[in-house]
C-alpha cells in the first residue's frame, strides 16, 4: 500500500545497487531498468526508434551538444531556477523546514520545456524537419510547440476533439506558436486516440520527423533520454540546497504522472543518505476509475511500447484513470520508477485531490506562490512529512505554476478560506 513502513527493514535489497556506477549500469543496451522498459513496437517503427536511440547515444557525449543545451537553458529558459525556503508555510507544521525547487519559474511555467528543448535540439542535430506528438491537457503540446518555434522546426500536435474543446487556452497557445493542431475525431476522441493518430503520422513521415514523447516513458530511448534532459532540475537543486544550508535535505519529493519531473529530480539524489518520495494522485478514492495511482494499485504489464507497472481493466486494456491534475492522469509510470520501487530506493505514496487542493491554497496564501495542481501533490506530501517529523528539511519539486488551474479551482472550491487553518491567520 501507498506508504511503505518496511522500506528501512528491507533496505538490504538496495545494497546490491552501486549508485556510483548506476548511470552506467542502467538501463542496459535494450533500454531495460531491471525487468522494466524495453522497446515494444510494430516492426515498421523499430528502425525509427533505433535511429533515435543511436543518435542520442552519440550526441549525449558530444561537448558541442551539451554546451548548446546549457546555453539554451541559461539564455532562453532562464535556468537555473531557484530553490526557495518556505518559512511561513513551514511554521504551520512545527519545526521542520520545507524548501521548493521552483520549476514554475522555468520558461513556459513548468519543467516540461526541459525535455522538449532537448528533444528539439536532438531533432535539429539529426536533420529532422518536423516534431510530432500527441497531447492530452495540452501542456506537452505547448512546450513542444515552443521548442519547435525556437529551432525553426514544423510541429504537429495530435489532440482528441474532446480535449480540444476542454483546453481552449492551450490550443490557442500552440497555434500562436505556429504548431499544427490535428483534431482526432474517432473513438472517445481523447488521449488514447491521439496517441494512435500521432503514431500513424510518424509511421508515414519518420524519415524527416521525430516523435517526441512527453514524459520519461514509452519505448527506449525515451525513458532514459527524458530523464537525462530533466536531471538538471535535481543537480541544480542539490547544489543550491547545499549552498544555502551547508547540508543535504533529509527527504526529497516530487509528483509522479508519467514520471519525468520526478525522475530528473530524484536522479541527483539516488546515492545520498536521504528518503525519496514519489507522489501519485489518489483522486477521489481507491476504486478503479477514481485515481491514477499506478504504482500503488497497478500490476506488471506492457502498454504504449514499454514494460512497467500499470493499471489495467478486466480485459487487460489501460484502465480509466482520474485526477484533479490532468498532467497526472496516466495509467502507468515510467519504467525506471517501477525499478526504483522494486529496489526500494524510492517510496511511492499517494495524495488525494482534496489534500492537493489544500496545499494549492496554503502555498498561495502563505508564500505567494500558486502551484500547478500536479505540483500541489508533492507540496501536500511535504506538508504531511513536516507535520509528522520533529526536525529536518524536505525539498519538494514545484514542477509548474498554477495559473492554468485557477478557473477550475475557484469553480469547485471557491477562494480557499476553508483550507486556511484557524488560529493561523495568513496575514500575520
Ligand atoms: C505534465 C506535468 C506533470 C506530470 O508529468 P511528469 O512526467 O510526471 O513530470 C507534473 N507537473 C506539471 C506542472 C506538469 O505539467
Amino acid at each position: 500500500m501507498p506508504e511503505n513502513p518496511e522500506r528501512k527493514a528491507e533496505n538490504s535489497m538496495s545494497q546490491e545497487i552501486d549508485y556510483r556506477t548506476y548511470f552506467h549500469d542502467y538501463p542496459n543496451e535494450e533500454g531495460r531498468f531491471g525487468p522494466y522498459g524495453g522497446m515494444y513496437l510494430p516492426p515498421e517503427l523499430v528502425p525509427a526508434f533505433e535511429e533515435i536511440a543511436h543518435a542520442y547515444q552519440t550526441i549525449c557525449h558530444s561537448a558541442q551538444f551539451i554546451n548548446e543545451l546549457r546555453r539554451i537553458r541559461r539564455e532562453f529558459q532562464g535556468r537555473p531556477t531557484p530553490v526557495y525556503h518556505c518559512q511561513r508555510l513551514s511554521r504551520l507544521f512545527g519545526t521542520c523546514q520545507i524548501y521548493l525547487k521552483r520549476e514554475d519559474l522555468n520558461h513556459t511555467g513548468a519543467h516540461k520545456l526541459n525535455h522538449c528543448m532537448g528533444e528539439g535540439l536532438l531533432a535539429h542535430y539529426m536533420g529532422k524537419k518536423r516534431l510530432i506528438a500527441e497531447t492530452g491537457a495540452g501542456q506537452h503540446g505547448v512546450a513542444l510547440a515552443t521548442a519547435a518555434a525556437y529551432f525553426g522546426l514544423q510541429c504537429e500536435i495530435h489532440m482528441g476533439e474532446v480535449d480540444i474543446a476542454k483546453q481552449a487556452p492551450n490550443v490557442a497557445r500552440m497555434k500562436i506558436l505556429g504548431a499544427k493542431v490535428i483534431p482526432v475525431s474517432h473513438g472517445l476522441r481523447t488521449l488514447k486516440e491521439a496517441v494512435d493518430s500521432a503514431f500513424d503520422s510518424y509511421l508515414r513521415n519518420y524519415k524527416d520527423s521525430i516523435y517526441c514523447i512527453g514524459s520519461a516513458l514509452g519505448p527506449h530511448p525515451f525513458p532514459v533520454m527524458v530523464r537525462d534532459f530533466q536531471m538538471c532540475v535535481g543537480l541544480e537543486a542539490r547544489e543550491q540546497f547545499r549552498e544555502m544550508t551547508g547540508l543535504l535535505p533529509d527527504a526529497v519529493t516530487a509528483c509522479v504522472g508519467g514520471g519525468s519531473n520526478s525522475a530528473g529530480f530524484f536522479s541527483a539524489f539516488l546515492g545520498d543518505p536521504l528518503d525519496i518520495y514519489g507522489v501519485e494522485p489518489l483522486g477521489r478514492g481507491s476504486a478503479i476509475g477514481d485515481h491514477a495511482a499506478s504504482m500503488a494499485y497497478g500490476t506488471r504489464g506492457v502498454m504504449h511500447g514499454f514494460e512497467s507497472i500499470m493499471l489495467k481493466d478486466d480485459k487487460g486494456e489501460p484502465a480509466p484513470v482520474y485526477s484533479i491534475a490532468s498532467g497526472l492522469d496516466y495509467p502507468s509510470v515510467g519504467p525506471e520508477h517501477a525499478f526504483w520501487h522494486d529496489i526500494k530506493r524510492v517510496n511511492y505514496v499517494t495524495i488525494s485531490d482534496r489534500d492537493a487542493v489544500d496545499a494549492f491554497f496554503k502555498l498561495s496564501r502563505y508564500e505567494g506562490i500558486i502551484p500547478a495542481l500536479e505540483s500541489s501533490h508533492a507540496i501536500a506530501w511535504a506538508m504531511k512529512w513536516a507535520r509528522e517529523h520533529k526536525s529536518g528539511a524536505i525539498l519538494a519539486n514545484c514542477s509548474g505554476r498554477g495559473d492554468k488551474d485557477v478557473d477550475y479551482v475557484i469553480e469547485h472550491y471557491g477562494y480557499g478560506d476553508e483550507f486556511i487553518e484557524e488560529g493561523n491567520n495568513a496575514a500575520e
